[in-house]
């Protein structure tokens, strides 16, 4: 691919530029564990509220939230020990290799959807079609 548009990463903890191997995205997994939960129990159960404890806060349209991406350099990372699903900054330096990793998840990450990749790589990258299209 000629002309890739090269991305670049901002720590959401310090604001500072997260080049290379320095830093990377990640998605706290027990989270999204537990919105799939949610989800499930709100496909067997569509009446009554989840278990205590499964229930996330509706946003404004009363869908669950998404559980939000992040992005840190290794060492501004609040919660390192945390189990997260993550991806080196490196990884991800330019558009297509974000097309690359959306279209990895479309394939193999069902649980995907109860993150805000989209939003999230519509706001880090300026990437969006939606006043394009319907
Ligand atoms: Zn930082």
């Amino acid at each position: 691919m000629t002309n890739d548009q090269i991305v670049k990463w901002q720590c959401d903890k310090c604001g500072e530029d997260v080049a290379g191997s320095e830093g990377y995205l990640s998605v706290d997994m027990p989270a999204v564990n537990l919105a799939e939960r949610a989800r499930q129990e709100r496909e067997i159960h569509p009446d009554t509220p989840g278990p205590r404890g499964l229930e996330l806060t509706p946003d404004t349209t009363g869908q669950p939230q998404k559980v939000q991406w992040r992005v840190y350099h290794s060492a501004c990372d609040p919660d390192s020990a945390s189990m997260s699903y993550s991806i080196d900054v490196a990884d991800v330096a330019a558009v297509s290799r974000i097309l690359a990793w959306t279209l990895h998840f479309m394939d193999t990450k069902n649980w995907i959807r109860h993150t805000d990749w989209t939003s999230f790589v519509r706001g880090r990258t300026g990437v969006d079609l939606r006043e394009e299209r319907t």
